[in-house]
């Protein structure tokens, strides 16, 4: 427990970590926080699993040293990165491969997923349980289903041990972590922890799970989430149990690194720009003209930076494609992810040539760019547990074009009448995620678009939004406080 006045001290476990190791927002996530908590006086220290990107460069000293762990040898490597204070999990026969850390080059999950994962929560357990003295946690902060066993292994393998508060943060329920049961016998936690109450999960392991089960608190990245996820349309199965834990849930809504994305800064933009110097987005627009071969046009240059998937409405981009450009936007796309969709896309794309581009790639660099030189930004998602892209559009003056979910609700405030009139409006919603809801929407945007006072109004509301971590890390650590009075 910490003294009064004392800072409290939080050790976040993730399996990415920006600048470090990045597929998605979660990494963003665990990137940011870490410095907003600073300032509100909790001390993060982050472990993380020692892929080759991460141990690049890495200067880290060793704070502990663990014999036959997961089937091999693995130090645990103090030091920091940046602004990043970190514990490093050193186990080359867990995490010495290249690419996706989730994935090999075909593509399939690392048969060996289960114990890369569990061992990175059994690490993190041991440090909570005060085995290295120069950081001993008040509260584990995991996240995801990678970092979901901790509360497993703090409730079965801690015979009497210290037991600091744990909250499970989930940033996507589609990922859960399940695995055969045989996989159990692997993981060395007692035969007692393969029940209901622990990992069993309809007769297999299931870490997300068991997370939920165990953990102190259970958070999610945006209200509208929080409430989604104990439905049995938005809960993937997961439903009960988390009806079950309904007052140990809360939804905090993600905000951003407002340094790393900073249009007066930005050094991926061909002209940094401000709310009151927007004309100068003109020249990020050429830019990217040139870049996606694109001819101008007077309708909205419209942007997707994205990972290709159902779950973010690809599919119906592709349908939609034709009735977007006939409306006069212009379409560029970043992403990669499901194959049939990367072609899909590609093939649309083929049909209108200098109006619709596609880029099938990861590319931090460029996806600055885009926020920086587009008028809009679409994000269909039929689920969205935050979304980070529309808060980059929102700080970029690139309005946001958002399905009504998650968190992609909670953050664009819709251009109807009401809104416009108030000035506070800041994008385009729409409630029917079909290929007609994303046209009637796009329709919508074009028409906004063609009127440049209501226009500026958008972006600059947008860009007046406050994205940044300030507020969301003041309930992080006000629930660590709660846990740890
Ligand atoms: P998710 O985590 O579900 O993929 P988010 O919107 O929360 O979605 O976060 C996605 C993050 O990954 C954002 O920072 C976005 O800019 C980035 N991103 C996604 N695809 C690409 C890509 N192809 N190139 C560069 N950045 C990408």
């Amino acid at each position: 427990m910490p003294e009064r006045g004392r800072s409290s001290k939080v050790l976040s476990v993730a399996s990415e970590i920006f600048p470090l190791i990045k597929t998605g927002g979660l990494a963003d996530v665990t990137g940011a926080l870490p410095a907003a908590l600073a300032a509100l006086d909790v001390e993060v220290r982050t472990l993380v699993p020692g892929y080759p990107a991460v141990l690049e460069g890495f200067d880290g000293a060793v704070a502990a040293t663990w014999a036959g762990f997961f089937g091999g040898p693995a130090r645990l490597l103090r030091g920091s990165r940046g602004s990043l204070d970190l514990f490093v999990l050193d186990a080359p026969h867990l995490y010495a491969r290249p690419g996706n850390p989730y994935l090999d080059a075909s593509g399939q999950d690392w048969p060996d997923n289960a114990e890369r994962f569990a061992a990175l929560s059994f690490a993190a357990t041991r440090i909570g349980w005060g085995e290295v003295d120069a950081f001993v946690p008040d509260v584990i902060h995991g996240h995801d289903w990678q970092a979901a066993l901790v509360p497993a292994y703090l409730e079965f393998a801690g015979d009497g041990r210290r037991r600091p508060a744990t909250v499970l943060t989930l940033h996507n329920i589609a990922f859960q972590g399940q695995f055969p049961a045989a996989t159990f016998s692997r993981l060395g936690l007692p035969e007692r922890a393969f029940v209901p109450h622990g990992l069993e999960y309809f007769g297999d392991v299931g870490f997300l799970k068991a997370g939920i089960l165990l953990a102190n608190a259970v958070t999610t990245v945006s209200p509208s989430y929080a409430h989604e996820i104990v439905t049995p349309d938005g809960g993937m199965g997961m439903d009960a149990m988390l009806r079950w834990r309904g007052d140990a849930l809360s939804g905090i809504v993600n905000g951003i690194d407002i340094e790393v994305w900073n249009p007066a800064t930005d050094p991926h933009l061909a002209m940094r720009f401000d709310v009151d110097a927007l004309d100068a987005r003109a020249a990020n627009r050429y830019a990217l003209e040139e870049r996606f071969g694109l001819a101008p046009g007077p309708g909205p240059l419209v942007c997707m930076i994205s990972r290709l998937t159902t779950q973010k409405g690809i599919d119906l981009v592709v349908e939609a494609v034709d009735a977007i450009v006939a409306l006069g936007a212009r379409m560029a796309v970043l992403g990669s992810g499901d194959t049939a969709l990367e072609e899909a896309l590609l093939e649309a794309a083929s049909r209108h040539p200098a109006r619709v581009a596609v880029r099938i790639g990861y590319d931090e660099g460029l996806s600055h760019l885009l926020q920086g030189g587009s008028d809009a930004i679409l994000v269909p998602s039929r689920f969205e547990p935050c979304g980070l892209t529309q808060l980059y559009g929102l700080r970029y003056g690139c309005v946001p074009v958002v399905s009504r979910v998650g968190g992609l609700a909670d953050t664009v405030i819709d251009a109807n009448l009401a809104s416009l009139a108030a000035g506070v409006a800041t994008g385009v919603q729409f409630a029917d995620v079909t290929v007609d809801g994303v046209v009637e929407a796009m329709s919508r945007l074009v028409e906004l678009h063609a009127r440049p006072d209501a226009w500026r109004g958008l972006q600059r509301s947008g860009m007046g939004s406050d994205v940044s971590w300030t507020q969301s890390a003041r309930l992080y650590a006000d629930l660590y406080r709660r846990l740890v009075p």
